[in-house]
């Protein structure tokens, strides 16, 4: 890029702004708050600091925004999709989903680094994140009650529904806090002058970080799907079921919506629906098919 001094700026001293005042009264979707807050676990934090849009007109909520720009693509007329709500409905369940993306939260969250790193995947939200190389490392830890240590589970080796026994998880327990000892170290080595860049590398993954996080609703919701889904690890559903408690207040027809259509909707593969028609075996000798087969069975009550 060459730019500097051969770029000109444009005369825009003669470009006249209008600016003109909302067509009714118009209130806060956050309710004229600054922050929502929900705390998450010992140390964690989801909280929203802004919504786009923030203004809607009195007796809405930001579900408006997305009727408003569906409109612009129906134009005048298609009278029969007037309703909001059979609209926002419709929308979710033909994936037209352009109109959400009218729809963006900016968060400020604080989660241990394991969590992090889940979230990080989700790479369609812009993200600034506090810096360990600029700044000293909180001593924040990530640690389970005894209770809610899991066990390994036997089917799914990601994860684990059931408790542990009460010495296992004491013991467990034990391991953390000897990992969080380590903390004392990395402070010394800082006063001695190590980087934070090099001393933060021997931090566990159970130290918090925070960041902004900035995402608009079509993303949000494919993160929610993915992330309040009960194969999801528990600690990263924490965060996900408290952004969908907030996002359920700002959209609330979006967010039954979704309910309806995406997270507790059954989708049929060609097979599944032969097999529901012949009222027979799912024609495939993949294992892992047919569990879910029975799976999804079990979840329509057949
Ligand atoms: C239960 C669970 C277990 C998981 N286990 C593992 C694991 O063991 N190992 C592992 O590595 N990951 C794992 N993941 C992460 C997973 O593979 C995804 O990386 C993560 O869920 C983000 O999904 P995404 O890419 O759809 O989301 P996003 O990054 O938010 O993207 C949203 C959508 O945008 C589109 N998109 C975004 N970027 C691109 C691109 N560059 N090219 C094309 N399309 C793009 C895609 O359609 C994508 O679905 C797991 C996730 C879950 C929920």
């Amino acid at each position: 890029m060459i730019g500097g001094m051969s770029r000109k700026v444009p005369d825009i001293s003669k470009i006249q702004i209008e600016r003109k005042a909302a067509e009714g009264e118009v209130v806060d979707v956050m309710g004229g708050a600054g922050r929502w807050e929900v705390k998450v676990h010992d140390h964690g934090l989801v909280a929203l600091v802004d919504v786009m849009p923030r203004l809607v007109p009195k007796g809405k909520t930001a579900d408006f925004a997305i009727v408003q720009a569906a409109r612009v693509s129906y134009g005048a007329g298609t009278k029969q999709v007037s309703e909001d709500r059979g609209l926002i409905r419709y929308l979710m369940r033909h994936g037209h989903t352009t109109p959400l993306e009218m729809v963006e939260f900016k968060f400020h969250q604080v989660m241990p680094i394991f969590v992090a790193r889940q979230w990080i995947r989700h790479r369609t939200a812009s993200v600034n994140e506090y810096s360990a190389r600029y700044s000293i490392v909180p001593d924040r830890f990530y640690r389970p009650s005894v209770e809610a240590v899991r066990k390994q589970s036997t089917v799914n080796r990601q994860g684990g529904e059931e408790n542990i026994d009460e010495g296992t998880a004491e013991q467990f327990l034990a391991y953390l806090d000897g990992v969080e000892a380590h903390y004392a170290e990395y402070q010394r080595l800082l006063e001695k002058g190590v980087t934070r860049e090099l001393a933060r590398t021997g931090l566990p993954l159970n130290i918090y970080t925070e960041w902004y996080w900035k995402c608009d609703l079509h993303n949000l919701l494919h993160f929610l799907e993915l992330r309040m889904d009960p194969h999801a690890q528990l600690e990263i559903r924490d965060y996900a079921v408290a952004m969908f408690a907030m996002i359920q207040a700002i959209v609330p027809e979006v967010a039954e919506a979704f309910l309806d259509y995406r997270y507790q909707a059954v989708r049929l593969s060609r097979l599944e629906v032969e097999a529901l028609r012949a009222g027979g075996e799912l024609r495939t000798e993949n294992k892992r098919e047919r569990a879910e087969w029975e799976q999804k069975k079990k979840a329509m009550g057949l």
